[in-house]
């Protein structure tokens, strides 16, 4: 089953307040199996809530909507939807008692403003709220593409339990992707106040969407790749990244990772963890080592992982060294943001300047003359310069051109050489990182990290 989060709120089409609210709405949606189609957002407009109340009906089985229910002119939502259903608004007396306790409860007389807080449209339902003055509102209500045109006054939808109305496809989104659907759609008013929405959502609004969905559950794991681009890794998935197949596999990237979400959406909870097994073990064999972590794991916390139960590393504890000439210490942040990492990491070297590298890494001044501070030779210079210096299994080196300035046609900006140094050898690798500093210093980092994690796992860098 569909769902579509409308949000309604002149602060929150102007980006003065974020709209929590929807991200909150669709990990709850998620959780019952139910798809979110579209976060929709509008001001608070009369017109624009009545439009898109009803291009959104027709779209979906369940229309979540916060915002616009407080008791001053700007909140018009539930004008809007009466206006849409085509029925007056009634007062409900359960609410309007409520309201009356409420406000003597504070020792005071309910103002005159609140009483259309008590409004419902005819043949709706009140939805109590238990955390402020407004009601919910629930309807349901079917559509037709006369309504979707916004002919005017009480056209195209019927409330529940009224004749029929034909209905064809909105004209609101793709019109490839809608399915004529001449359902119904349960539409739920609630504040904005968040804390309003999220304890009128969990008590009464929810347990209805998730008799509806008929307990369909939508099970989700994330699997973290750094090293290939996107592209890449979806040609490595071949078929496992169709659209039309359940568990999907999508990808997403942020910082250089290239992350896997799957999602799993059947009738049982047990079908969903099977099948979604069963594509994590899919994935994991179109891409071996190249994924590094799933969910909450973060590439240094899995590096730390891996020191702490490696047995060089506990021989020599602590094992880990660096060097860093363009990330300025940022691979040394990056380690030492673990707790507990002092248990594998001793120290490192921040050796901007050329003479930083000869005096506390011993690397030849001549070798710098001859090669460039960005060079093979210098970056393996540089780690087992650490490796001696500083008493360490492993030794991490990076020098390279972070920019903006500072490239040459040979060696441009982006160029990191990343020297590493272990107990038995050094290498060194060229890389040609794209984009501004700060992604350049942070690839640098985390490529390192890289090159240590596939030691460590006794396996060649596929890449
Ligand atoms: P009421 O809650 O009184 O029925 P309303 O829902 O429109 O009316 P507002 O006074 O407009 O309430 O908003 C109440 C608070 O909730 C404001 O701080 C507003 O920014 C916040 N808010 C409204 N919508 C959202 C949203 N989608 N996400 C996060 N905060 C929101
Ligand atoms: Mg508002």
């Amino acid at each position: 089953m569909d769902a579509i989060i409308l949000s309604i709120g002149d602060e929150l089409v102007l980006g003065q307040t974020i709209d929590t609210n929807s991200a909150w709405l669709s990990g709850q949606l998620a959780g019952v199996g139910v798809s979110v189609l579209a976060h929709i957002t509008v001001p608070d407009d009369q017109t624009a809530v009545e439009q898109t109340l009803r291009e959104s009906a027709s779209r979906c089985d369940f229309l979540i909507v916060s915002g616009g229910i407080g008791p001053t002119e700007d909140d018009l939502t539930r004008q809007a939807l009466a206006k849409v259903m085509g029925v007056e608004l009634e007062e409900n007396a359960q609410w309007l008692a409520e309201l009356h306790k409420f406000f003597e409860a504070r020792g005071r007389a309910m103002p005159a403003i609140n009483r259309i807080q008590a409004m419902i449209p005819k043949g709706a339902e009140m939805v109590f709220n238990t955390a402020g003055t407004a009601a919910g509102i629930h309807a349901v209500i079917e559509g037709s593409r006369v309504g979707v045109q916004g002919s005017g006054e009480g056209s195209g939808f019927r409330v529940r339990g009224s004749e029929k109305v034909s209905y064809e496809a909105s004209s609101f989104l793709n019109p490839d992707l809608q399915t004529l659907r001449p359902s119904l759609c349960h539409v739920f008013i609630t504040p904005g106040v968040p804390k309003e929405m999220k304890a009128m959502f969990t008590r009464d609004i929810l347990p209805l969407v998730k008799q509806a969905a008929g307990g369909a559950v939508i099970l989700s794991r994330t699997l973290h790749t750094f090293g290939l681009g996107e592209s890449a890794i979806a040609e490595m998935l071949g078929d496992l990244m169709r659209r039309d197949r359940n568990p999907s596999v999508g990808t997403t990237v942020s910082g250089g990772v290239v992350s896997l979400r799957l999602n799993s959406r059947f009738p049982s909870e047990q079908q969903a963890r099977e099948e979604l097994q069963k594509t994590e073990v899919a994935c994991r064999a179109a891409l071996g080592d190249l994924i590094y972590g799933q969910d909450e794991q973060s590439l240094p916390g899995v590096v730390a992982g891996l020191l702490l139960a490696d047995s060089t590393a506990t021989q020599f504890a602590p094992a880990v060294g660096t060097a860093e000439s363009c990330t300025g210490g940022l691979l040394a942040k990056m380690l030492t943001d673990i707790p507990g990492s002092s248990r594998y990491f001793r120290q490192g070297y921040v050796t901007y300047s050329n003479e930083a590298k000869q005096d506390l890494l011993n690397v030849p001044a001549e070798l710098i003359a001859q090669n460039g501070a960005v060079s093979r030779e210098v970056a393996e210079a540089m780690a087992v310069g650490t490796q001696t210096q500083a008493g360490v299994a492993y030794a991490l080196a990076i020098t390279g051109i972070a920019g903006p300035d500072g490239g040459t046609p040979q060696k441009p900006v982006g160029t990191v050489w990343i020297g590493f140094a272990h107990p038995r050898g050094c290498a060194a690798r060229v890389f040609l990182f794209p984009g501004d500093r700060e992604m350049i210093r942070d690839r640098s980092a985390k490529m390192a990290l890289t090159l240590l994690r596939f030691h460590l796992l006794g396996k060649p860098v596929p890449f």
